[in-house]
């Protein structure tokens, strides 16, 4: 994922200053591999990494930030600004019947999709909802919706193969009026690929309707063919928003991405699976964030500066990079940062791969552990810190009186910065996500 990309160009590069024009363009080749992976449409790729550029340019970088995390923080929040910043909720605002078109491809998840605006417009919007197909080539289709419609409990506008889909709406929108619906859903054909006689038939549904919201639904999963897609429908209809189906089978989320781009109309909601009340309000962070493919790494980054002295930590990596020796000097001094850092658990629960990291973990009550290990080597001198080979049995009783410990803790603590030592030599580079895992293990 990207960030783990980014931290192999960029954390051994560390100092004070701005990120210079040469880091930013190795972050840039990581992050264009990032979205290719994710299946971002090229042309968006290109147009989304100039404008990281061109912000990541004036970026200084904090004391408590290394260079890959603040390229990292740039691109989260460009990637959330493209994807529309903040939740845009359905617009109802308009004389009822407020009219909902849905547009896209066959197969896209047009008639669930309704299915489901639908019992979400009824439970959360407490609306009366109206439905309709205007799928007038298959039967199966309409009959599709009269099911959907049966089980999320709204009513369902009858309409027949064969028949005018503009007159079809057109007698469904006088059935809303009587029956004093709030919302009319209508439910199109689609083809299996962009055509023009699909495209002048949604064309004419929306001239004949002026529908409040024009829906386009798209499938997350076609990737690349998701930005060619919402190219052909945004230029035929004036789209108001996009609902992008199948979130669930795809964990990339890079079409979100290139269907914004394309479009310039806002993500409403995600469909998360076949059933009816599978559907989300679209968040443009938590997109990111999956594209990124993260977790929830930016709070931990945060978090992280705040409570870290990034500086001491970074002098015992180069240290230990130099091949200097480990004494128990260091070791106190990883104990007391990990005191610092607070609760460890809820750091290591925002890390990738946590829960491997929490297995370890488990047999050991760190910060009790820790605060004791402190202890006893404050109480050594420091000649015995630089050289703990030479605490032999007299000093071991001395220290352990002196932290009022047991002898046997003071044995458990050397073996313990011994394993640590061994490890230590194995961290190849430092970092300070490296030094955490291994101060875990
Ligand atoms: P339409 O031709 O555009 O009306 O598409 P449909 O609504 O008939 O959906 C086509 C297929 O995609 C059906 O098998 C749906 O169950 C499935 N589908 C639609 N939305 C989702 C979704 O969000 N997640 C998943 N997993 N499947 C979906
Ligand atoms: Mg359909």
């Amino acid at each position: 994922n990207l960030t783990s990309r980014l931290s192999r160009v960029l954390d051994s590069i560390r100092g004070q200053g701005r990120l210079t024009e040469e880091q930013i363009n190795a972050a840039s080749r990581e992050l264009r591999m990032a979205l290719l992976e994710a299946d971002v449409a090229l042309p968006v790729i290109k147009d989304f990494i100039d404008k990281v550029k061109a912000r990541a340019l004036g970026v200084e970088i904090t004391q408590s930030l290394t260079p890959g995390q603040e390229f990292l923080r740039v691109v989260q929040q460009e990637l959330t600004a493209t994807l529309g910043g903040t939740a845009e909720p359905l617009n109802l605002r308009t004389q009822p019947p407020a009219i909902i078109l849905m547009a896209g491809l066959q197969g896209s998840g047009k008639t669930t999709s309704t299915g489901k605006l639908a019992l979400w417009l009824k439970e959360r919007e407490k609306k009366k909802v109206l439905v309709v197909s205007c799928d007038v080539y298959r039967p199966a289709a309409i009959e599709q919706l009269r099911i959907v419609a049966g089980n999320v409990g709204v009513d369902w506008f009858p309409s027949q193969v064969g028949q005018d889909p503009v007159a079809i709406a057109q007698d469904a929108l006088a059935q809303a009026r009587k029956q004093y619906a709030d919302v009319l859903i209508v439910d199109t054909a689609g083809r299996t690929t962009v055509d023009e006689d699909m495209m002048k038939e949604i064309a004419a549904l929306n001239a004949a309707l002026t529908p409040i919201e024009t829906l386009f639904v798209v499938d997350s999963m076609t990737g690349q063919d998701a930005a060619k897609t919402a190219r052909a429908f945004a230029d035929v209809l004036p789209l108001t928003g996009v609902i992008l189906t199948k979130v669930d089978g795809d964990a990339r989320g890079g079409a979100a991405l290139s269907v914004r781009q394309v479009t310039g109309r806002p993500i409403k909601f995600l469909g998360v699976g076949e059933k009816s009340d599978r559907l989300e309000v679209f968040h443009p962070e938590r997109i990111a964030n999956r594209i990124l493919g993260q977790g929830d790494v930016l709070s931990l980054i945060e978090e992280t500066a705040r409570k870290v002295d990034q500086e001491k930590a970074q002098k015992l990596a180069d240290k230990l990079k130099k091949n200097k020796r480990f004494d128990l000097e260091d070791f106190r001094e990883q104990m007391l940062q990990v005191q610092n850092m607070g609760s460890m658990q809820s750091l290591i629960e925002k890390l990738p791969g946590a829960q491997q990291i929490q297995a370890q973990l488990k047999n050991v009550d760190t910060e009790k552990q820790m605060r004791r290990t402190v202890a006893i080597i404050n109480s050594m001198t420091r000649q015995e810190r630089h050289f703990p080979d030479l605490i032999k049995a007299a000093r071991k009783r001395r220290i352990a009186a002196g932290a009022g410990v047991e002898v046997q803790q003071v044995n458990q603590l050397l073996r313990q910065f011994e394993m640590t030592r061994d490890m230590m030599k194995k961290v190849a580079s430092g970092g300070m996500a490296k030094l955490m895992r291994g101060l875990a293990g």
